[in-house]
């Protein structure tokens, strides 16, 4: 397992912008179709906002149509951790960075094969690394 970083909320509030960190660090979303990511086809690697670790192959973004950044796989299960969050009077599957612990998203088991998972992020989780093919 990828080594735990460990903030304290100050720490977090001063590296963060508000928008960031009123998602990664108190579990917000995003509105749908207003994050710079939801339509990005560029190839690279998306990384966690909060610690750089490496999230997501932009190979594995898919369009779901619903207006975040959506994947039908981390580049390795062990990058990204998930709890069952019943807030809201619904119960979904939270998703968290697995190194800083940071709020990505919500995993739905609606996407494309072969895995059949759609981990819907916000994009103010992530920061896209271009890179070539
Ligand atoms: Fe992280």
């Amino acid at each position: 397992m990828p080594k735990k970083i460990v903030r304290t909320d100050e720490e977090w509030r001063n590296m963060l912008d508000p928008v960031q960190y009123r998602i990664l660090r108190q579990h917000g979303t995003e509105p749908a179709f207003s994050g710079r990511y939801w339509d990005t086809k560029a190839p690279g690697v998306y990384l966690c906002a909060g610690c750089g670790q490496e999230l997501f192959d932009a190979k594995t973004k898919y369009d779901s149509g619903t207006g975040w950044p959506s994947f039908w796989t981390p580049i390795d299960s062990d990058r990204v951790e998930t709890e069952t969050d019943r807030s809201y009077g619904m119960t979904r599957i939270e998703a968290h960075c697995s190194r800083c612990g940071s709020h990505l998203g919500h995993v739905f088991p609606d996407g494309p094969q072969p895995s059949g998972q759609r981990y819907c992020m916000n994009s103010a989780s992530l920061k896209l690394e271009e890179r070539e093919e």
